[in-house]
């Protein structure tokens, strides 16, 4: 039996904070965009009442609320951490990042690192928002691909950041290698990490002369860099059993993160065949004879095999992709495919956790 992949959002703002939409706009472009969920995460503030199904003819979205919580007394500003699930309000925790993620998590909650590596844009004063706080443990997981970091990383001059703002296609490229390397470091170790994408929308009217743009619309972004969920049932249409059914899967890593403007990503399968049966992304697997990881992807690309930060194996032009193993650690899956002139990140699995 295959899974029911829900594809969602896990990090948007709205007027709550510094997003220029209302939950419904999120709602309307989620729809238009074909998402199945959105979490609002809106800075320092835990918004209640919102959550709720939206309907258009016969699709439906799910909107949950999250938080995106940091220390705003901080200087300089550093350590964005997206929470779930939490339910209550834990920015007053913001000062010590250890305390927080403890409370998110006593609180049922999960936490993830937002945008480790964030450039700085001086000439539009934003600061750098990387987390710099690497001591802190008991988080789910990190945000390895966001949106709006990378388009930081172009606002060099007003003539580049106008072109990729018409040109929005052109930003992501791939999740920051440094950042992927600190995943890979936390998986050797033996830490079960999670790895996450996000929008980071905003919906900001900028106006400069004669230049008047949103950057970025929702809708548009809804469509990019998106986590997909695999569940082994089905969403049932109601609101609680709905929301466990994407932050339980969340929380074991049964999730692929994956730019779905490059191509749509849906259909894309990470999994293991061992003496003992099938396995998800998220399982442990004993070693045993040896493992069989197989890959599916719904077009043809370059699918790299990595062990912590090592390329293991590479297929060319490839939609299914096979392979052996018995070292035991954290096999992880990334395909990537040519367009707009270069090769660019498509899709990043989580790990399969082979044990000895
Ligand atoms: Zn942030
Ligand atoms: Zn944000």
């Amino acid at each position: 039996m295959d899974d029911y992949e829900l594809v969602g959002n896990l990090h948007t703002h709205t007027v709550y904070s510094d997003g220029a939409g209302t939950h419904k706009d999120i709602a309307r472009e989620a729809l238009e965009a074909g998402l199945d969920f959105v979490v609002v995460t809106d800075h320092n503030v835990y918004v209640e009442g919102v959550d709720g199904y939206h309907y258009q003819g016969d699709r439906r979205v799910l909107i949950l609320t999250g938080e995106e919580i940091h220390d705003p007394s901080r200087k300089p500003q550093r350590n964005h951490l997206l929470t779930y699930e939490a339910r209550r309000e834990l920015s007053t925790q913001a000062p010590s990042p250890q305390r927080l993620i403890n409370a998110v998590g006593k609180a049922g909650g999960l936490s993830f690192l937002a945008h480790p590596e964030d450039p700085p844009a001086p000439l539009f004063d934003e600061e750098s928002l990387s987390w710099v706080s690497w001591d802190v443990h008991g988080f789910n997981g990190l945000e390895i691909w966001n949106f709006m970091s990378e388009y930081k990383a172009h606002l060099t001059s007003w003539p580049e950041a106008i072109y990729f703002a018409f040109r929005p296609d052109l930003i992501p490229t791939r999740p920051s290698v440094e950042v992927l390397g600190r995943w890979d470091r936390l998986l050797a170790s033996g830490q079960k990490v999670v790895a996450i994408g996000g929008a980071d929308a905003h919906a900001w009217p900028v106006r400069k002369g004669p230049f008047r743009r949103v950057v970025f619309p929702y809708r548009y972004l809804f469509g990019c860099i998106n986590t997909h969920v695999l569940a082994p049932t089905p969403p049932t249409g109601e609101v609680e059993a709905d929301r466990g059914l994407i932050f339980d899967n969340l929380r074991k890593g049964r999730a692929f993160v994956a730019n779905d403007r490059l191509a749509p990503s849906r259909g894309f399968r990470f999994t293991a065949q061992s003496g003992r049966g099938l396995h998800h992304m998220g399982d442990n697997v004993s070693a045993g004879f040896g493992v069989t990881l197989q890959v599916r992807l719904p077009s043809r690309a370059h699918v790299r095999l990595i062990l912590h930060g090592r390329e293991l194996r590479t297929w060319e032009a490839s939609s299914y992709a096979v392979a052996t193993v018995s070292e035991p650690g954290a096999y992880r899956i990334e395909a990537s495919l040519w367009g707009h002139g270069r090769a660019r990140g498509w899709i990043y699995s989580n790990p399969i956790f082979v044990t000895a």
